[in-house]
């Protein structure tokens, strides 16, 4: 047998050494896997589908889905819990620091794909080998259509980040819950807001820096109800004439104002300045 030198050693070492920045595939295709659906807007935090505890906004939708009438329905696919999507992102177009992207999310399912179930993308999250995409805002083409988005990755190549400083200012993405429970959006922004019909936009998603391997897409689920209704729901039951009132009780107004991204000024190198 021949004889191990140190070199074969070393060499091994150099083999087995993982990037830390490399894709965990089984966790991306967990994450893709739950993606269906989805919301447009932010809303309240629901506690059944984000932390398996007790929601009675769940509960009142799944009573009115089975009293089988068609108004009750409606009403229960208004308050059932919807998806939102977030992402690290740098964007120097809007914004010099990193920030959190909400986005719809059919722009999610596409990136998930891309990376995670095709993986014709690359790791579009890597620090050096990743890449920019471009997401575009289309219009409806006819009254009864939707606002769609269109998403491809840079035909130009790779993108290394210029600074890996850039890392050190993407939020905590393990706080977006609690953001969105205490209703704290400052350093999210909506993709819905910041890009205009016919629009296109480049991004450079990044990796969550705390867990660099996983899916830096976080879901979170929220109901558009607002805390009047809510509260109503705690003891009595909720008329389907008031539920029903779209004036009333449906937060329907658009988080159009978000105030700009307040990254932690004063360090002794601001790599943005
Ligand atoms: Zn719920």
């Amino acid at each position: 047998m021949d004889k191990i030198t140190i070199s074969d050693i070393k060499q091994s070492i150099v083999l087995c050494e993982k990037d830390p920045w490399d894709l965990d595939f089984n966790a991306g295709k967990q994450a893709f896997s739950g993606l269906t659906g989805g919301g447009a807007k932010f809303g309240k935090v629901c506690p059944l589908k984000n932390y398996k505890k007790p929601c009675k906004v769940c509960e009142k939708a799944v009573s009115l889905f089975n009293t089988g009438t068609k108004q009750d329905e409606v009403i229960a696919r208004k308050i059932y819990a919807k998806k939102q999507c977030f992402w690290p992102v740098w964007i120097p177009s809007i914004e010099k620091k990193p920030f959190i992207l909400h986005t719809p999310v059919s722009v999610a399912e596409e990136i998930m794909d891309g990376v995670y179930n095709t993986r014709l993308w690359g790791n579009i999250f890597h620090p050096v080998k990743g890449r920019i995409i471009y997401v575009s805002k289309i219009p409806p083409k006819t009254k009864d259509d939707w606002v769609s988005y269109r998403t491809t990755p840079d035909p130009e190549g790779t993108h290394k980040l210029p600074n890996m400083k850039i890392l050190e200012y993407v939020p905590d993405m393990d706080k977006i819950i609690d953001k969105l429970e205490k209703e704290e959006t400052d350093g999210i922004r909506s993709l819905r807001d910041i890009l205009e019909p016919n629009e296109s936009l480049k991004i450079r998603f990044l990796p969550d820096p705390k867990h660099p391997s996983h899916p830096p897409l976080r879901i979170v689920w929220t109901h558009y109800i607002d805390d009047v209704t809510l509260a109503s729901l705690e003891d009595t039951e909720v008329s389907t004439d008031e539920l029903m009132d779209d004036s009333a009780p449906f937060d329907t107004t658009d988080i159009d104002e978000i105030p700009d991204f307040e990254g932690d000024e004063g360090d002794d190198e601001d790599i943005f300045a």
